[in-house]
């Protein structure tokens, strides 16, 4: 008998990045593949992996190829695969759904017109993600789509965490903060039980990617997180600036420079990239002497350091600490510099144990727990379009 199998679809301005899951019995999920189009409108090119990590096939496609020639190459690639694997569902991470969609939706010509609707909210990133689900409708006719929201985890936040000290009718047109990288916090929750026995009461993860953000979780919900109205909130990232005093902005607005200019300063040309002046990869940065290096990194630490003391001032404390994503999963220099700064709140760091990148890296004395957890969007939209389907 042919096994059932979902596709993640996670969707940017010039890449497509896809994941296989077979169904298996018992509600299991197993990846099959996973690969992407990267280069969509200049230089594309394909590549897929199977679940170890073995190359698969690297194509190249046709110069200024679209997205939907690149969803046609992946399709028919994935349908010459005699894997025994049927399609039956596609998964997609899309980033906005403003404050009423607190879960995953199916997809349909009403909800694609609502998410419409969020695009100014999350100009560059919103219309690559409805796109794809437009283009699947037409070469996959028939085929049922599951959207998954990253800001869906963090719709359990209490008002006050959400509300920015700006006129009230700025705030009813949604000027607030939503909070991002929720399917990465959630399937931490689900993870973090497994490793620990049971969902310590308060919890921050710091989700350290070339991305990042923290979240301060309650009994497993979001309660407050550093990412705000748009992902440029909160800790400095590879290139992204992370929160900045707004009077910086006008101040840089009187010097001349207009939004695409700003725009382009905060998203690109800063974080870990404009500090070092070197580069946005941490691990590069690390292995770099050079003092603008080390600054960049010192500075990504502190700033994490002093979001730690918010975040515990808003769950009233902390049992448990998690790292994960790129630089959480694989630097142990990273993690030993944030635990030592948070020694203050009773983190004890087990020394072997995060150099080896153990699954608990604090001694059995630390009054707070510290974890390494491999994080995994694309299973938890998987499981979700799973669940949403009753597959
Ligand atoms: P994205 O947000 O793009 O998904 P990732 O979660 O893949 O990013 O994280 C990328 C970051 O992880 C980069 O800064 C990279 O240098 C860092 N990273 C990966 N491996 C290591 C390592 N062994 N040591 C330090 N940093 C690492």
């Amino acid at each position: 008998m042919m096994a059932n199998a979902i596709l993640v679809v996670n969707a940017g301005s010039s890449s497509i990045k896809f994941s296989l899951f077979s169904c298996q019995a018992q509600h299991r999920l197993d990846l099959v593949y996973h690969g992407g189009i990267a280069g969509i409108g200049t230089h594309p090119s394909f590549k897929a992996e199977d679940a170890q990590g073995q190359n698969l096939t690297k194509q190249t496609l046709a110069e200024g190829a679209d997205h939907e020639t690149a969803f046609s190459v992946m399709l028919d690639w994935l349908e010459q695969q005699e894997d025994g694997l049927n399609l039956i569902a596609i998964g997609h991470r899309m980033v906005h759904g403003g404050t009423q969609f607190t879960q995953p939706e199916k997809v349909t010509d009403n909800l694609i017109t609502e998410l419409e609707a969020f695009i100014p909210l999350a100009p560059l990133h919103q219309p690559h993600n409805i796109a794809p689900i437009k283009i699947l409708q037409k070469l996959k006719q028939g085929l049922a789509q599951v959207v998954c929201f990253d800001t869906a985890f963090h719709t359990t936040q209490p008002d006050i965490a959400c509300t920015f000290a700006i006129p009230r009718k700025y705030t009813e047109q949604g000027i607030k903060r939503y909070g991002f990288h929720g399917l990465s916090y959630e399937y931490i929750t689900k993870a973090l039980p497994q490793c620990a026995g049971e969902m310590p009461e308060r919890v921050i993860v710091c989700h350290l990617g070339n991305g990042a953000s923290m979240a301060a979780l309650k009994n497993g919900q979001c309660t407050a997180t550093t990412m705000g109205f748009t992902a440029l909130d909160g800790i400095p990232m590879g290139t992204r600036s992370g929160n900045i005093d707004p009077g910086v902005i006008l101040y840089l607005v009187e010097q001349g420079l207009d939004a695409k200019q700003l725009e382009h300063l905060l998203y690109h040309e800063s974080g870990l990239l404009g500090v070092s002046g070197i580069s946005n990869d941490m691990q590069e940065l690390l292995d770099n002497p050079a003092p603008e290096a080390q600054q960049a990194v010192s500075l990504f630490n502190y700033r994490i350091v002093r979001e730690i003391g918010s975040l515990c001032a808003a769950i009233g404390g902390l049992d448990a600490l998690v790292f994960t994503a790129g630089i959480g999963e694989h630097s142990p220099q990273v993690r030993a510099q944030i635990c030592q700064q948070s020694a203050w709140l009773g983190v004890e760091l087990d020394v072997v144990a995060n150099n080896q990148t153990a699954t608990k890296i604090s001694t059995d004395a630390s009054q707070v727990s510290v974890w390494v957890i491999p994080t995994n969007e694309e299973k938890m939209i998987a499981q979700h379009t799973y669940d949403l389907l009753e597959l």
